[in-house]
Parts: structure tokens; sequence; C-alpha cells
């Protein structure tokens, strides 16, 4: 599942597409049976409705808040939203023609093509279809966004971490899942918090109310380390997440625990479900 550092990657990469406006969508055969048996597949509203504002829009700028990626868009001289969720496997090409997207695959599960006005394409695939798309009037209209916490590039986000930590409905939950709570911070998902949490020398499924201030705040500090490596690495390939031009991130080879069998200190890394997902941690440097 792509993490903040990939949605961000995306983002900077998407830039290519700010300026050009959609002369046409076309949906997949996927999203259409979907939405006929009543499923909302990628697009969480009427399809037509979809395509009809996604019409004639000029892509203004493309942003991220969280794992979500938003488009402003212009019409009729109105501005309004493309919110955009890859989900577990989603990923956005912009190419000359469809067959320039490399693997079979993403080919085979495009969902959404966007032609745009200089003659590229936009193409919206999902392998495993969790991703979101929904277009809103305004941010205030979509409601993932209005507990997200500020984001962690925020001057006032190590405040505020520490502060919704302080709240009594943190107090008995494993830090490994309040991490992954984006109104504590934004992005952070399975993979990142078992690095972070590794870094920070905490265990995954240690109580919050057991964990002190000062190793509260070098968690903050190794959650923005590791955002940072990541990206200065292209983000982590491990699954599913590509890059506009289909290139493959090399943060995975910096992993200390995700996914080793070793710490870099040589112990035996132990795994445990935690917060529905794999955790990897080290008993020996994390308590
Ligand atoms: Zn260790």
């Amino acid at each position: 599942m792509p993490e903040l550092p990939e949605v961000e990657l995306v983002k900077r990469d998407l830039s290519a597409v700010e300026g050009l406006t959609v002369d046409e969508v076309t949906v997949s055969d996927y999203v259409t049976s979907g939405h006929e048996a009543g499923r909302k597949t990628i697009i969480k509203q009427p399809v037509p409705l979809f395509v009809g504002e996604m019409t004639g829009a000029e892509i203004i700028k493309v942003g991220r808040r969280g794992k979500y990626l938003y488009f402003i868009l212009k019409k009729f001289e109105e501005t309004y939203y493309l919110m955009s969720h890859l989900g577990m496997s989603g990923g956005y090409f912009h190419v000359r023609s469809f067959n320039d997207i490399q693997e079979l695959n993403y080919r085979k599960h495009w969902q959404v093509q966007f032609t745009l006005s200089d003659g590229t394409f936009l193409v919206y695939s999902d392998i495993r279809r969790f991703g979101e798309m929904q277009v809103v009037p305004s941010f205030s209209a979509f409601l993932p966004l209005s507990a997200m916490a500020p984001e962690y590039t925020d001057a006032a986000s190590r405040e505020y971490f520490l502060h919704q930590l302080s709240k009594d409905k943190y107090q008995n939950k494993q830090i490994k899942a309040v991490i992954m709570d984006a109104g504590v911070i934004p992005g952070v998902g399975n993979i990142y918090a078992s690095e972070s949490l590794y870094s920070a020398g905490i265990l995954p499924s240690r109580k919050v109310r057991y964990i002190s201030k000062a190793r509260l705040n070098t968690l903050f500090d190794e959650i923005v380390n590791v955002f940072e490596l990541s990206l200065l690495n292209g983000g982590s390939t491990i699954s599913d997440y590509r890059s506009l031009s289909g290139s493959s991130g090399k943060m995975q080879d910096r992993f200390n625990v995700y996914q080793k069998k070793t710490c870099p200190k040589g112990h035996e890394i132990k795994t445990k479900i935690i917060a529905g997902r794999n955790t990897f941690y080290c008993t020996r440097c994390q308590k």
C-alpha cells in the first residue's frame, strides 16, 4: 500500500498535467459493472455525474493531504476538486499512448482514462480496486480530511501529535495502531510504522500510557526521518507502488525490520499481527 512518501512522489510527478484540460473521460468495464451492481467501484458517486464534472475541467494544480491526492479543477470560472486515494494498489500513468504503460498488469487493470488537451493520457490503474475517486465542491465537503492532523512538514505537527497522544482515548491503545491514525499524524502505514518504531526503540505493542513523552518525541522525529529517507530513495516498491513513469523506488533496500529476518544488530526479528497487519520488530532493540 502506498504510504505518505509514495503518494507525495506521485503528486510531484503529476505536476506534469497541471495546466492541461480533460477533453474526455473513459471508465473501464470493471467500474461500469461494479456500479451496475451497486458497489461504487473506484468512483464514489454516480459515474455520469463524475464524467460530466471532469470533462472540460482544467487541472490547475495537484496537491496531497495525508494519503489523498487532490486535483484543483476549474471550469466556467468555478473551482472544485477531484479527490483521489490510491487504495492498496492504485497508480497513475501519464503517457502519450496507452501501450506506453510498460507492465501488462497495469494495462489490464486500467480503471479511468483522462484524455488531455495536449493529446496525452492520464491513466489510473488499480489491480485490487480499493482506490477511490470523487469530485467535491470544497475540502470541507470531503469528510476524511476534516479530522486529519497537520502534515508532518507543518510547524504545528509535533505539538499536535504529542497533544493527541496525551488524550484519554489513546492511552490504552497500542502505539502502532495510534501512529497509523490520520487524526494523530497523517500518512503512516504498515511499513513505516514498523520502521519508525524500530528506530525509536519502542515496541509496537506498547500501550501509549507506558511510553514517556520524551520517547514519543523521539518517535515523531523517527517518523519524519523515515518519510524523508523514503522520499530521497524514490519510495518503497514492496508490492504495487509505481511512479508515474512506471519506475520503482529503492527504499525497500533501506528497511531495518520490515520483511527482514534479523535487525541491523543481528537479532532475530519477530512478527505479530498488530492493528490488523503483520508487524516486524526486535524485542532486544525495542522496549
Ligand atoms: Zn535488534
